[in-house]
């Protein structure tokens, strides 16, 4: 497909919703909790999502699994975000009640956990329904948002938007300044189209050779080294006991994908289920005991996207941030994950992957409120995927948990905008912010300059 020309839309009206005071556009984890959270501080609040359930990539994407929860002392990612974490993992009797790391995600379970979240809270939600166009003003204003379902084109106008679409679509549209990919070569890090394979024989899965690749004698090196299956790109194998004889695979990469490009991520989605069927023949020729009956139960509907655009906030939190592990006094949630970079096709080939894991027991970093607030926009804020970091800081705050906790900030802090500051994200009070969050369970440990809250552990 090549766009050669231009097309001249014709103006017409359609209908418009004002009866929202905060819109959350994406239903991932960050948008789930956001949505709860404006709703729960009393904002009338619309979730507006693509696909036909919540929870983005743990859901609709397949991730197997919850990234740690835990700084390798205590819980770190509290408040709702914990919440969905215990609601889930009671769902799953082969987990221990204590686990905190790498807890597996049974996707159909998660989907209703998030379902009761968001529509508990008192918040609707729009499934089905795309971003279509951002309408601005001069000020730095959205005015409305159009999107596009089987309804037809519709327009809604609230007070605040949240943008946690993962790749900053309603931020980018509405003229925010981000950066994507390498600030040199403009590369993402590699997409991985995730799936689940079922009548897997768990005994075998669970009692033979581990297939993660950090296993030296995983079945899984000889495989890449023999070229045998030239739709297994690397080593890259996670694999977690989603569901009863079930076992979903986060494994393999394709690279170049650009989640933004929907010809791009069509072709990636075709070569991602071809290459589900590879693993699947791999593991039944490889490891019969536990994979030869097994069948491709489910692929992904979204692609397994780990970067898209960073919208440039008021601060961009940066490697040196992570390194020194700093506490910011706007801070609205702390984060222990690795910087986990997946690297270019030659760096995962080789094994030389660009991740660096530096936090001892019991250490995080703070992210500052400002990450979330788009430079030039007002009543716009930003949750998840998107915010504002240098690329490699991306590597860890991207993931699931960090994402919750991030949306519940931006939620109570549209709420705040909406009733008090006329919209206005950047004059949201942040201490009252910080107070909200941790009346609601947030691990915030007192910044230098406040007298320690008691609740926290
Ligand atoms: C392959 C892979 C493996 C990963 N492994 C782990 C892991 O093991 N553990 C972990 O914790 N994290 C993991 N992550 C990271 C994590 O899953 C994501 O980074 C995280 O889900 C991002 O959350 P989010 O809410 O920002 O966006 P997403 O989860 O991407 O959700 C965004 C939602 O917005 C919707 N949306 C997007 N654009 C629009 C639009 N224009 N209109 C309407 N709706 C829209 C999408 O349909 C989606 O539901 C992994 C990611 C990938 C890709």
């Amino acid at each position: 497909m090549v766009y050669m020309e231009t097309y001249l839309m014709k103006q017409r009206e359609i209908l418009l919703d004002e009866s929202y005071d905060v819109i959350v556009v994406g239903g991932g984890p960050a948008g789930c909790t956001a949505a709860a959270a404006a709703a729960r501080e009393g904002a009338r609040t619309l979730l507006i999502e693509g696909t036909g359930s919540l929870g983005g990539m743990g859901t609709s994407g397949l991730v197997p699994a919850w990234c740690p929860f835990s700084d390798k002392e205590k819980m770190v990612y509290r408040g709702l975000a914990a919440r969905v974490f215990e609601t889930l993992k009671a769902q799953m009797p082969h987990v221990r009640t204590d686990a905190m790391d790498w807890v597996p995600i049974d996707p159909e379970k998660l989907k209703v956990v998030y379902d009761d979240l968001v529509t508990e809270a008192g918040a609707d939600v729009l499934f089905l329904t795309s971003l279509a166009q951002v309408e601005t003003d001069d000020e730095g204003n959205i005015t409305a948002l159009v999107v596009l379902n089987k309804s037809g084109l519709q327009a809604f106008l609230a007070a605040v938007y949240i943008d946690c679409t993962g790749d900053g679509d309603v931020a980018a549209w509405a003229g925010a300044e981000y950066h994507k990919g390498d600030e040199v070569t403009g590369e993402l890090q590699p997409a991985t189209h995730c799936f689940i394979l079922g009548n897997v024989d768990e005994y075998a899965y669970l009692n033979g050779q581990m297939l993660y690749a950090g296993n030296p004698l995983s079945p899984i090196h000889e495989v890449v080294k023999s070229g045998n299956y030239p739709l297994i790109p690397d080593t890259h194998l996670c694999n977690n006991l989603v569901a009863p004889r079930a076992v979903g695979f986060n494994a393999g990469h394709l690279w170049g994908v650009d989640n933004t490009d929907s010809q791009s991520v069509s072709r990636a989605l075709i070569q991602g289920r071809r290459m589900a069927a590879a693993y699947r023949d791999m593991l039944a020729a490889e490891h019969p005991a536990g994979f030869s009956n097994a069948y491709i139960m489910s692929t992904g509907t979204l692609m397994g996207t780990r970067e898209s655009r960073r919208i440039t906030g008021d601060y961009i939190l940066t490697v040196e941030d992570y390194v020194e592990r700093r506490s910011f006094e706007d801070e609205i949630c702390r984060n222990s994950y690795f910087i986990d970079v997946h690297g270019t096709e030659k760096e995962q080939k080789s094994g030389n992957t660009p991740s660096i894991e530096l936090y001892g027991p019991g250490e995080s970093h703070g992210i500052p409120y400002r990450c979330l607030t788009p430079r030039g926009l007002r009543n716009v804020l930003v949750a998840g995927r998107s915010i504002s970091c240098e690329r490699k800081v991306l590597g860890s705050v991207r993931v699931m948990p960090v994402c919750l906790a991030m949306g519940e900030a931006a939620g109570i802090a549209a709420a705040l905008a909406a009733s008090g500051n006329q919209g206005d994200v950047h004059k949201v009070d942040v201490h009252v912010l910080r107070d909200r969050l941790r009346e609601e369970g947030a691990y915030l440990p007192a910044y230098p300059a406040e007298t320690a809250p008691s609740s926290i552990a």
